[in-house]
């Protein structure tokens, strides 16, 4: 099976958060199933530059405007399609953001030709190659169904994955005359929205099939309170609507070979893990202490409920733990908790950065990772906790929900708990999840019970690969594969 994935960014070359991660690792593990992944993403400049043998495979004298070529490249045993169109990526700041933080006005543009160059391939349009089906991730890349369904050419399954239903990439009406699309496409039925063009909204309209990361996630966004205005589409289409939940790459994340992590260990030698717990308290400024060190990874936003851990430093420091917080984000986040840091020195530290090597050591050290989201697709922080002996702590949201068993006293006696959950997600609720965590990190037969049960939940790619490819199967001609 030939499959043609189509992402704004790839980890390890560029990534802003999990689609990275899923864009980087399911090629790999559907590789071992017999599907074949060309992956095309924006040529940005850490692209470009990671590029070795390079053979140009198409051109575009005028793609929605601009000159780009596609070029074929093999980069960390990924076959790459790159979209090498300078005017669009060749830019400084982020995929999606220019060095101060803003949107880049042509974003609309840019994805635009991403997924028109997407179509025109799954159209047999590159020489030797003819996918039979078409993934793609999020926004971004909703265009690429559309413009499949709109070209007159024959039809070619696709899925579209819903990462997070937040962002949508809605642009003005009046960009709709440059995307090349017919004028019947701008249309309620079609990719319009509310007078908008809505990319996220035309993907889930023109996908065959829609997927999002967690079954539960699958749910809530079928609901006004997490569908954020696309719940009566997906009502509409819940027939081929699908949760699959992500995987994390086991190779990457193996707290045995981990090179970030200073003093390697498994699920029979935990005693290694607090040599790492004095490595991140190093790193933290914190004072070394037994008690428990909490730790958060992420981007400091209200989504993942960061506020109420700035809310709850006070509870956490009267219970006896530290609080070490790697992320960047909301200006006033940053703040609360940079004030924090300040009020109780040696026991809340704060690192505004971005640091893959310092978020490894964080799991591999720290004792409990705080994730109190208000909606969680799927989360993956919380599948590194579960990997690396870091208990996660969880609002009972999306993913989370699908991942991390409570420790309940029912869990606890069959042997299952992996983590600690919470609802609703409160700061009430969030400090009586950090009293309980601390009651059981106090006892520490069921602590390291909760800490191996987690260890050994199957989060690798295996099981999700496999329901992708029955997806994939599923909108194929029966027999075909
Ligand atoms: P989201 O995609 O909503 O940001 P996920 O939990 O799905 O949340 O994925 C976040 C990814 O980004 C994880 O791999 C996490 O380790 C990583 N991450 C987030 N913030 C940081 C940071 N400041 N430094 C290093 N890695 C980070």
């Amino acid at each position: 099976m030939k499959v043609l994935s189509v992402a704004s960014e790839l980890y390890p070359l560029i990534k802003t958060g999990g689609l990275a991660d899923v864009a980087g690792a399911l090629p790999l593990a559907l590789a071992k199933r017999g599907v074949a992944t060309k992956t095309l993403v924006p040529g940005y400049p850490a692209v470009m530059a990671a590029l070795r043998e390079v053979a140009i495979r198409m051109s575009f004298d005028d793609l929605l405007g601009v000159r780009a070529d596609v070029l074929e490249a093999q980069v960390a045993g990924l076959d790459l399609l790159v979209l090498d169109a300078p005017a669009l990526f060749d830019r400084a700041g982020g995929p999606y953001v220019d060095v101060h933080g803003k949107d880049h006005p042509d974003n609309w543009r840019r994805f635009a030709a991403l997924s028109l160059a997407g179509a025109r391939i799954a159209a047999g349009e590159l020489p030797g190659w003819q996918p039979d089906l078409v993934h793609v991730h999020d926004w971004q890349t909703g265009l690429v169904p559309a413009y499949m369904r709109y070209s007159g050419k024959p039809a070619l399954p696709s899925v579209m994955t819903i990462h997070n239903i937040a962002f949508q990439g809605n642009f003005g009406g009046e960009i709709f005359g440059a995307l090349g699309l017919p004028a019947q496409a701008m249309d309620v039925e079609g990719i319009e929205y509310f007078g908008q063009v809505s990319y996220l909204k035309a993907g889930i309209q023109t996908a065959w099939a829609v997927s999002t990361v967690s079954p539960s996630y699958a749910e809530e966004i079928l609901t006004p309170e997490f569908g954020m205005g696309m719940e009566g589409l997906l009502n509409r289409r819940i027939g081929d609507l699908h949760g699959i939940v992500n995987g994390i790459d086991t190779d990457v994340w193996n707290p045995q070979t981990d090179p970030s992590v200073s003093h390697p260990f498994g699920i029979d030698d935990l005693e290694a893990r607090p040599l790492n717990k004095r490595a991140v308290e190093a790193r933290f400024g914190l004072i070394e202490d037994d008690g428990p060190l909490f730790c958060v990874i992420s981007r400091l936003t209200w989504q993942k409920g960061l506020d109420l851990v700035a809310d709850a430093v006070d509870e956490i420091v009267a219970l006896g733990g530290r609080l070490a917080v790697l992320g960047s984000g909301d200006e006033a986040i940053v703040n609360a908790l940079r004030s924090a840091a300040y009020r109780h020195p040696g026991r809340v530290g704060l690192s505004v950065a971005y640091d893959e090597p310092l978020s490894h050591l964080m799991q591999a050290g720290s004792d409990a990772i705080l994730i109190p989201s208000r909606f969680e697709p799927c989360g993956l922080t919380q599948l590194y906790g579960l990997r690396y002996g870091c208990v996660p702590v969880v609002s009972r949201t999306g993913g989370l929900n699908d991942t991390v068993i409570d420790a309940s006293p029912a869990a606890l006696a069959a042997d299952a708990a992996t983590g600690i959950s919470f609802g609703p997600v409160t700061l009430e609720s969030l400090k009586r999840a950090l009293r309980r965590t601390v009651r059981l990190y106090g006892d520490r037969p069921t602590w390291s019970r909760i800490q191996k049960q987690g260890m050994t939940s199957d989060v690798s790619w295996e099981n999700s690969a496999a329901l992708y490819h029955k997806l994939y199967s599923s909108l194929l001609p029966k027999g075909s594969h």
